[in-house]
């Protein structure tokens, strides 16, 4: 009995099991003719807005897959499938590839944020890449910045400690991405160095709301001031959160409110008088219109 039990358990959970491997399995093998093929994969940019001023400073790059059959698909699906078969490799290629050729191509010289996941980060001589990217699109190290999230640092400090130290020495910004939901250990953030903290949309959300998000939020910006470090707010949605925000004496913002992610073609300037329009309060013409 207890054998029959077992097999038809087993029986009752393969099928689900199957179907799941053989979806990952035709994503992983759809992912790859979109890397290879021009068309599917697609970079959108998001401002990155001065508190202060209120200028465009720089956009952070966010990749799209237009799948033939299965229309859009987004990064959190189909980035978890690149990181565990290894496209991220060559996929985090064409993603600092595409952003720089067209950072390079802007009408003003502001930074491209690129994202690097932790297994690209490991697994690839990331320095070398970015060095020759760089190079191939003229593109100066001090435009490029990239975004990084704490897992990196849990693996192998030793080896994230000198790939920070050998980016920082070419002159490439780098940003602690998601601060504040990963990896809880603040001591690495004397050993490494880093030039900007992200604070997690999370925190952002429900600022406002609570009184814990608004005193951890404050503390963050604290902490990285502190550490001589910049602080950026992602996920910023609302008048609201922007003023507790610039209140806190935040460097940066980063959200819907100020533009969503977009297609860029030529001139940055249209994009660039809605930021200014919305931080400089002149009616907050741009938010309600
Ligand atoms: P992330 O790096 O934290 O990027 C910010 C995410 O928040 C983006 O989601 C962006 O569209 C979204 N966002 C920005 N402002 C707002 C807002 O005001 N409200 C809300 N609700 N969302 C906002 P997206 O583009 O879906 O990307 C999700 C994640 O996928 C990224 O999180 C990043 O971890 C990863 N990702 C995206 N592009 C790449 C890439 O080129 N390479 C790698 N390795 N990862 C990427
Ligand atoms: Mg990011
Ligand atoms: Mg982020
Ligand atoms: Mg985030």
């Amino acid at each position: 009995r207890a054998r029959n039990g077992g097999r038809n358990a087993c029986c009752f959970f393969e099928p689900a099991w199957d179907e799941q491997f053989r979806r990952r399995h035709e994503l992983a093998q759809d992912l790859r003719r979109a890397i290879a093929h021009e068309g599917q994969l697609r970079l959108l940019y998001q401002p990155l807005v001065s508190c202060e001023t209120g200028e465009i400073e720089g956009f952070e790059a966010l990749i799209r897959w237009r799948h033939p059959g299965r229309g859009e698909i987004c990064p959190a699906t189909f980035i978890p499938v690149a990181n565990e078969t290894g496209l991220i490799v060559e996929l985090g290629e064409w993603v600092l590839e595409t952003a720089c050729r067209a950072a390079a191509s802007w009408d003003k010289p502001l930074r491209v944020a690129v994202n690097i996941s932790p297994i690209q980060f490991r697994h690839v001589d990331l320095v070398n890449l970015v060095s020759r990217c760089l190079g191939r699109h003229g593109l100066p190290a001090s435009r490029l910045e990239v975004e990084v999230t704490e897992d990196v640092m849990i693996q192998d400090t030793g080896q994230a400690r000198d790939v920070f130290r050998r980016l920082r020495e070419v002159g490439v910004g780098i940003a602690l991405d998601d601060f504040g939901t990963g990896y809880s250990g603040l001591s690495y953030l004397q050993a490494m160095t880093f030039d900007k903290l992200k604070i997690d949309r999370s925190f952002v959300a429900r600022l406002g709301e609570t009184a814990d998000a608004l005193m951890i939020v404050r503390a963050i910006i604290g902490l990285g001031h502190n550490l001589g470090l910049s602080i950026i707010a992602e996920g910023v949605e609302t008048v609201e959160q922007l003023e507790i925000l610039k209140g806190l004496g935040c460097d940066q913002v980063q959200g819907y409110l100020l533009g969503r992610p977009m297609q860029l073609d030529g001139s940055l300037e249209l994009v660039s008088m809605r930021a200014r329009s919305i931080i400089g309060g002149k009616g907050h013409e741009g938010i309600r219109g």
